[in-house]
């Protein structure tokens, strides 16, 4: 896919916005482009506009985000406000990983400074969508870990799973070997492993009454901890063993 020009001022211009951690007035924004060094700029970019007071360069990236608002990638209801919308930063992120890919000579206007951001831009990117991934997690484990206590509707916890008594019975019963992919510690670890196994409570909580016997033969499983976070990796949907088997791949 080639750039552009129109693409390479489309792509400073919001650059130059995401700098500014998402919106400026026109004047921060252009001022950035022009101390960030994003643009090559010729004397006609510098010289000033024949009918208004301002520097061509810059009356030209004016032009350009209108063309951001009509296409949505700003939000232009605010004057003199270039805020970047949601669509603008997805927008950014496929102009940056283009440019990535593009040979420097093959560009009228940007220069080294604009494509060096623009692989920043994308690690930021990355790293962002990884963190939301990792909160996501987290609030699983946080979750899980929650002991008995809390509210009714909040009792989807691992209370059962660590129990020793039941914990001991449901090994007794289902063994040492994870139910939905077989692995087994004492094989793969030796001696450290023997005998481990976690526990997994089949049915939430809250979904038993409040005296409820718990049954270790069929109201507890045993997995091996990679199967066992996977079940509870999704807080608000925590998976059978069989949807969990149906998901594993052979390796
Ligand atoms: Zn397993
Ligand atoms: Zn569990």
């Amino acid at each position: 896919m080639t750039i552009t020009l129109e693409d390479e001022k489309r792509f400073v211009l919001l650059l130059s916005i995401e700098d500014l951690h998402g919106s400026g007035t026109k004047k921060q924004v252009l001022d950035n482009i022009d101390k960030q060094g994003y643009l090559v700029l010729t004397g006609h970019d510098l010289s000033q506009k024949s009918n208004r007071p301002e520097l061509v360069w810059r009356n030209d990236l004016a032009f350009t985000r209108k063309h951001l608002v009509t296409d949505g990638y700003l939000d232009g209801s605010q004057h003199n406000q270039w805020r970047i919308t949601a669509n603008g930063r997805t927008y950014l992120q496929r102009l940056s990983s283009q440019i990535n890919k593009n040979n420097q000579k093959s560009f009228q206007k940007l220069t080294r400074q604009a494509i060096n951001r623009a692989s920043h831009f994308i690690q930021q990117s990355k790293l962002e969508k990884l963190e939301i991934i990792v909160d996501s997690d987290i609030a699983a484990l946080d979750f899980e870990e929650e002991h008995f206590e809390g509210t009714q509707n909040k009792r989807y916890t691992n209370y059962y799973e660590r129990d020793t008594k039941l914990r001991a019975k449901a090994i007794s019963i289902h063994g040492t070997t994870c139910m939905v992919c077989g692995f087994d510690f004492e094989k793969r670890y030796g001696e450290r492993g023997k005998g481990f196994i976690e526990v997994h409570h089949l049915t939430p909580v809250s979904e038993l009454g409040s005296n409820t016997k718990i049954n270790p033969k069929t109201d507890l499983a045993v997995v091996c901890s990679n199967c066992h976070r996977m079940i509870h990796r999704k807080k608000d949907n925590i998976l059978s063993l069989d949807e969990l088997k149906k998901l594993l791949k052979a390796v």
